[in-house]
């Protein structure tokens, strides 16, 4: 939704009171997104055709009341807007990262040795279709990654889901995840050897496809 400002602007010694929108869809270039009312242009305008000012004056005064909301991120207002969103989803970041990184430093391949992907099929760790272990995706250094590259996140809970993706099991972990469900997909690429009885009735594996 477009933001809507005022701006006190002193121009050729009359104060004007400029409106402004940001967040507009707007043609691209200088300016994009921006609208200015139309009564304060034509003013500005009529300005300089009566010689008050240089026509470049007007030009500039657009531009400064452009950089007035955008002064604290040096982008834009969206940008101005979100950074303190943008330190918070950092934050919640590197938490999730170190969770992620000593979650990952107890496990080794003996103890887990199984990946069960989002949807449920199991693979083994070393499988070659690299079955969505979790990784975190960066929320953007610069609040104008954060903005402008779609990496706004609504939280730590959406790092959350992102571990829970896909998760790294032991064998006893997975037996009994297969034992609360009647079949799990087994990968056939990688075509894990379940633990027990399972080998048989959790494969989607033909059998002569078996090692
Ligand atoms: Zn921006
Ligand atoms: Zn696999």
């Amino acid at each position: 939704m477009p933001y809507a400002f005022s701006y006190e602007l002193k121009f050729a010694g009359v104060q004007h009171e400029a409106k402004l929108e940001y967040g507009v869809d707007t043609p691209d270039g200088e300016g994009a997104g921006w609208m200015v009312d139309m009564p304060t242009m034509l003013r500005l305008l009529q300005a300089a055709e009566n010689g008050d000012v240089a026509i470049a004056a007007v030009g500039d005064a657009l531009r400064r009341m452009m950089a007035s909301y955008s002064q604290a991120s040096g982008c834009c207002p969206d940008c101005d807007y979100a950074m303190d969103a943008h330190a918070r989803a950092l934050k919640q970041y590197e938490a999730a990262a170190d969770q992620l990184r000593q979650a990952e430093a107890a496990m080794t391949p003996e103890s887990h040795p199984f990946v069960v992907s989002s949807s449920g099929k199991v693979h083994s760790l070393t499988c070659r279709s690299d079955p969505g272990l979790p990784t975190l995706p960066h929320p953007g250094r610069t609040v104008q990654e954060f903005v402008h590259e779609s990496r706004m996140f609504d939280g730590v809970g959406s790092y959350q889901r992102i571990v829970g993706s896909a998760r790294r099991v032991t064998t006893a972990e997975l037996a009994e995840m297969l034992g609360r469900r009647s079949t799990m997909a087994r990968c056939k690429l990688c075509q894990p050897a379940l633990p027990g009885a399972y080998g048989s009735e959790a494969s989607d594996v033909e059998a002569g496809a078996r090692r």
